[in-house]
């Protein structure tokens, strides 16, 4: 095991699969034609697009018409929202749904539109980071455009009950995206079934490439483009695609939802071994439904240490994880996701998150499972606020 990392950090980004990188090498080299030429080399670029297309589509039970190809997640939610806001602010609609954990993709989306005289309600999570379909109900009002609920959580891997949230928005004529970009090539999706009018999902964070990502909106939802110039998309998202990112992508979800059942029963597997085995450390709590979550994820607090502490001395030990979501982890306040459920700031602070792919193995878990107590016990040595929990001068939470 020595000398060789452990990459525990899937819900930030995977490692590419074998079948994404082949299906992206040609593309590089051989297939560069522009889709939008009308020659031969253009053309077979156009067709594979094309057939990427239809792939993502087969995968999410939507009609290839209604996938629009953009840079990743962030941009899919930036979309989706601005432009479900601006169309709805014509009819006199500025107000949108959200819930508090959702990523900074739509939370910082949503701020700039608040700032614009849009009035944006967040739900609170419950304590279990899962939002109900009755609190959605409850929110909607005579001007809501909008209802945009994550489909899984990027830090406690929480499973939201979209197909009761969609009908409940279907019914009230309210649009309803859900950033599905955890949840993608890990869980069932199904648009239709589901009640889904928009979707985001991102190549990589399914094994594909980084840098691209895919934009779902039903017949009969306008869409806005966000990035001007040529016809691309439909006419909604200028530039020359990402063929082969694209490509890519739709080999990586096609291999994900072929698999999703063998390697979640695998993961989860995994999960429950570590929560377990991590559960064991005193004074620590899991964090997030332990039924309704993510296959992968795994996200506990250890009270008396600091998330940042944590990271650095398991990484000196070879394994590879998070604290939080990565885009947070330059700053020191603690995760919002984890406020939102509830936790206090200190608590919040001395968290872990370890996100399994289907590529880790039981050796691996075994070692996460001797390596953690060992870290966490060296972190509460040297903490004041660990001492103060010891003498009593602070009362413990968990
Ligand atoms: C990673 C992630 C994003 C951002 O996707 P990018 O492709 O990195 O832009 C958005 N939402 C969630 C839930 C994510 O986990």
């Amino acid at each position: 095991m020595k000398n060789r990392v452990i990459y525990v950090d899937n819900a930030a980004t995977t490692a590419m699969s074998d079948t994404a990188i082949k299906a992206l090498m040609p593309y590089l080299k051989e297939v560069y034609g522009n889709p939008s030429s009308l020659h031969t080399v253009g053309q077979l670029s156009n067709e594979a697009l094309d057939g990427a297309r239809e792939t993502i589509a087969g995968c999410i039970n939507c009609d290839k018409k209604e996938i629009y190809f953009t840079s990743g997640g962030s941009e899919a939610d930036n979309q989706a929202i601005l432009s479900v806001a601006y169309f709805g602010a014509v009819k006199g609609k500025k107000h949108i749904i959200t819930t508090a954990f959702e990523h900074h993709a739509v939370l910082h989306t949503l701020n700039k539109l608040e700032k614009e005289g849009f009035e944006v309600t967040y739900l609170d999570v419950h304590s279990n980071g899962i939002v109900t379909a009755e609190d959605v109900r409850r929110a909607i009002r005579q001007d809501t455009a909008l209802v945009t609920v994550m489909f899984a959580n990027n830090e406690v891997g929480t499973i939201q009950p979209i197909a009761e949230i969609g009908e409940i928005c279907r019914a009230a004529g309210v649009v309803f995206h859900t950033d599905a970009v955890q949840a993608a090539g890990h869980v069932p999706i199904d648009v239709k079934s589901q009640n889904i009018d928009m979707l985001s999902l991102s190549a990589h964070k399914f094994h594909g490439p980084k840098g691209v990502g895919a934009l779902y909106c039903r017949k009969g939802v306008p869409l806005k483009t966000l990035i001007e110039g040529g016809a691309q998309e439909r006419g909604r998202r200028a530039g020359t695609e990402n063929v082969g990112g694209i490509v890519s992508m739709a080999a990586a979800l096609k291999e994900a939802c072929a698999n999703m059942r063998a390697n979640s029963e695998k993961m989860e597997k995994l999960r429950d071994k570590l929560i377990d085995g991590l559960l064991k450390i005193s004074h620590s709590r899991l964090n997030g439904d332990r039924e309704r979550r993510l296959p992968g994820n795994v996200n506990i607090c250890f009270e008396g240490t600091e998330g940042e502490s944590l990271l650095l001395h398991l990484d000196s030990k070879g394994i590879c994880a998070s604290s939080g979501s990565a885009c947070t982890t330059a700053s020191l306040e603690p995760s919002h996701v984890l406020l939102s459920l509830g936790l206090p700031h200190e608590i919040a602070h001395g968290s872990l998150r370890i996100s399994l792919s289907e590529y880790n193995t039981e050796e691996e878990i075994d070692y996460i499972i001797k390596t953690v107590p060992e870290v966490v016990e060296t972190v509460r040595e040297i903490s004041s606020f660990w001492d103060d929990l010891q003498t009593g001068k602070i009362k413990h939470f968990i």
